[in-house]
């Protein structure tokens, strides 16, 4: 539908990267940014991994990472790599021999830490393996498992200290002609993760992936997370992203998939539920309706922006550019299409009219939902409006007869001063 293509801004130009190929998903060049997220899953349970790899892919994950850390994640790997949905990227610590492994296994992608991965002659074996098969390696550097020496060199985990052991591990790449390289400098402290990927951004050409390590649980996890990585994308750095929750991974892919959408990078695949904050004017509860919408709307995939709006007096303008949106006043729901009122509805029928509203906006489009709007509704919407205007002053709210209520609960004077 035409609705869901609409441009609504955009951000700095991105920056241009060589462009590199995970199984089949381009990362880098001018290929759409990318959601990673990683399976919590033992590997070597192969079943268990792709239940959780297809509920990713489902909520947004374009590449998945999962551990090789034993001969049985290996072998899991192996059984799990053709039958998966997305590329498979297998993560690597301290063992070399797990990212061969994981090569024989069939990987898409290998992730290479070089703070604990260091010996030169293990490194270049496995890019060497890696070149052969044509798979690409991230080199996956992390604050927190910074090279010793590095860190004593560079009194600490700074920007430069965490670029620096990328450029370490590029040079044994190097050694043996290989190239096929993305990077990552994570940090789990924003501003030093953002200063890192900034120098990353201006050091290398190579695609970066983005993200906040060990940012935590919701909601403090996902402000951490969205701050640097969407600061950054903000800016035309990062070509792949991933949120790092202490969650359900499928909390990641949607947090990096909706992140994508709301910065217009990539095409909206869902629901964009837009609902105002609701104020003194609100003429129902705006937090119940918009969680009514949201649970009716979001298990129909329906490629929409819909707007809760707590009065009517404010509300259709204020939600102009959403697709479809409804608006309450005076025990009614104003539904709109674009800011342009196409029926009033009772207030217990708002969420049904809605919904369906919604699906036939998806199947018919704008113009078609338009022509088919009520006649007289705009002048019904705007007399409640006028009604609800010339109210103020008066106790739109009701909260005079509330403090009667209450007042006589505790056995006081009921009469409002
Ligand atoms: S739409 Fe109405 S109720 Fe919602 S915040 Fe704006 S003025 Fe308040």
């Amino acid at each position: 539908m035409e609705a869901m293509a609409r441009d609504r801004g955009t951000l700095a130009r991105r920056r241009r990267t060589r462009r590199i190929q995970v199984g089949t998903v381009p990362v880098g060049g001018d290929a759409p940014v990318t959601v990673q997220s990683m399976t919590t899953t033992k590997t070597a349970d192969a079943e268990a991994t792709l239940t959780q790899i297809y509920a990713l892919a489902a909520a947004g994950a374009d590449l998945v990472r999962c551990t090789c850390n034993e001969e049985a994640a290996a072998e899991g790997l192996a059984r799990i790599i053709p039958r998966s949905p997305v590329p498979i990227i297998a993560d690597i610590h301290f063992h070399h021999e797990m990212a061969l492994a994981a090569l024989e296994a069939g990987v898409q992608g290998l992730r290479l830490n070089p703070g604990n991965l260091r010996k030169a002659h293990e490194i270049k074996l496995v890019a060497s393996e890696a070149k052969d098969r044509g798979v690409p390696i991230r080199i996956g550097v992390n604050a927190g498992s910074l090279h010793p020496d590095l860190y004593k060199r560079f009194g600490g985990a700074t920007p430069e200290a965490l670029v620096e052991s990328a450029r370490m591990e590029l040079a044994y790449f190097a050694d043996v002609g290989f190239e096929d390289v993305k990077i990552s400098v994570k940090a789990s402290s924003v501003p030093l993760m953002i200063e890192s990927y900034r120098l990353a951004s201006e050091t290398f050409d190579h695609p970066l992936h983005l993200g906040v390590t060990e940012a935590g649980p919701p909601p403090a996890g996902l402000i951490k997370g969205t701050a640097g990585i969407a600061t950054l994308l903000a800016e035309g750095i990062g070509d792949t992203i991933r949120y790092s929750l202490t969650a359900d991974p499928v909390e990641e892919a949607r947090a990096g998939r909706r992140l994508l959408e709301a910065l217009g990078l990539r095409e909206r695949k869902g629901l964009d539920l837009i609902a105002c904050p609701s104020c003194g004017r609100a003429e129902v509860d705006v937090i119940a309706v918009a969680a009514a919408v949201q649970e009716a709307l979001e298990s129909r995939h329906l490629p929409i922006q819909v707007a809760v709006m707590g009065c009517v007096v404010n509300g259709p303008g204020e939600a102009r550019e959403a697709d479809l949106g409804i608006a309450a006043g005076r025990r009614k729901g104003h539904l709109f299409i674009r800011g342009k009122i196409v029926r009033v509805v009772p207030e217990e029928d708002m969420v049904a009219e809605l919904v369906a509203e919604a699906e036939r906006l998806v199947a018919e489009g704008v113009d078609a939902r338009l022509a088919a709007a009520d006649e007289g509704a705009e002048a019904a919407a705007a007399a409640d409006r006028r009604d609800l205007l010339q109210a103020k002053g008066t106790d739109a709210n009701a909260s005079e007869a509330k403090v009667a209520l209450i007042r006589k609960r505790f056995g006081g004077d009921t009469a409002s001063d």
